[in-house]
C-alpha cells in the first residue's frame, strides 16, 4: 500500500481563472522522505493542502494511508489519525502554552494521559524546560519544534510540512530538519516537505519539481 496516491489532481480558484493544479500524479511509499520544490505560486501548498484533506480538489483522486479522501465521511478524524501538519508560520495558538498547543490535536482522538504524552513530545524536540511558555516567549526555531511536537500528537503515519524552515536562519533550520528526518528514519513516518532551500531538499531521498501546477521532474 502506498502512503500517498494522487491521480490526475486538478484544482482551480476564482471560478477557474487561476488553475493551481493541472493534473498531478504522485505516489509516495510508506516511510519515504520526499521534498517538493518549485517557484512561488506553482501549486506546492495547494497540493499539500489537498493531500492533507484541508481542501478538496475539483477532480482527481487522493488516497492517504489507503483511504480514498472522497469517500471518507469524517475528514477531520482522518486528518487527526493519519496526518501531522507543520506550516511555515507554526500556527500555534498564542494564548496557550507550548504544552497546551501540543495537546490540542489529541482532543480529536481522545488519549489517556494527554498532558503526560504532550510532555514526552516536548522532550523529544528538546523543549521540556519550556513547556509552560507561550509562543511569544519562544524563539522562531523553538516555535517550529513545538509545531513538530504538535504534529506528532496522534502518532501520524504521514507528516506534511510546508516550508517548515522558511522563516528560520540556516543553523536553526538544520536543527528543525534533523528532527524531522530522525522521525522518518527512526519511526518510519512518511515525510513530505515543501521547500525553497536546496540543502533542505538534499536531505530527502527524492525531489519533485512542480511548475504551473504540473510535476515537471521527479527524481531520486
Ligand atoms: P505555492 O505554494 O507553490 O507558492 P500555491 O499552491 O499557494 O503556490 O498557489 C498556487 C496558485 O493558486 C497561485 O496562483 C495562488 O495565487 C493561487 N491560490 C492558492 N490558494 C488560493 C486561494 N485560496 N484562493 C485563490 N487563489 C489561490
Ligand atoms: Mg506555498
Amino acid at each position: 500500500m502506498k502512503a500517498i496516491e494522487v491521480r490526475d489532481l486538478r484544482k482551480s480558484f476564482d471560478s477557474g481563472r487561476i488553475r493551481a493544479l493541472n493534473g498531478v500524479n504522485l505516489e509516495v511509499d510508506g516511510g519515504e522522505f520526499i521534498s517538493i520544490m518549485g517557484p512561488s505560486g506553482s501549486g506546492k501548498s495547494t497540493l499539500l493542502n489537498m493531500i492533507g484533506a484541508l481542501d478538496v480538489p475539483d477532480s482527481g483522486t487522493i488516497c492517504v494511508a489507503g483511504r480514498d479522501l472522497s469517500r471518507e465521511r469524517d475528514l477531520s478524524r482522518l486528518r487527526a489519525e493519519e496526518i501531522g501538519f507543520v506550516f511555515q508560520l507554526h500556527n500555534l495558538i498564542p494564548n496557550l502554552t507550548a504544552l497546551e498547543n501540543v495537546e490540542i490535536p489529541m482532543f480529536a482522538v481522545k488519549h489517556e494521559n494527554m498532558e503526560e504524552r504532550a510532555m514526552e513530545l516536548l522532550e523529544y524536540v528538546d523543549l521540556a524546560d519550556k513547556a509552560h511558555r507561550k509562543p511569544t516567549e519562544l524563539s522562531g526555531g523553538e516555535r517550529q519544534r513545538v509545531a513538530i511536537a504538535r504534529a506528532l500528537a496522534n502518532d501520524p503515519s504521514i507528516i506534511l510540512a510546508d516550508e517548515p524552515t522558511g522563516s528560520l536562519d540556516s543553523r536553526t533550520s538544520q536543527r528543525v530538519l534533523r528532527k524531522l528526518r530522525e522521525l522518518q528514519e527512526d519511526e518510519g513516518v512518511t515525510l513530505v516537505v515543501v521547500t525553497h532551500e536546496p540543502d533542505v531538499a538534499a536531505m530527502a531521498s527524492r525531489t519533485i519539481r512542480i511548475l504551473d501546477g504540473v510535476i515537471v521532474d521527479d527524481g531520486y
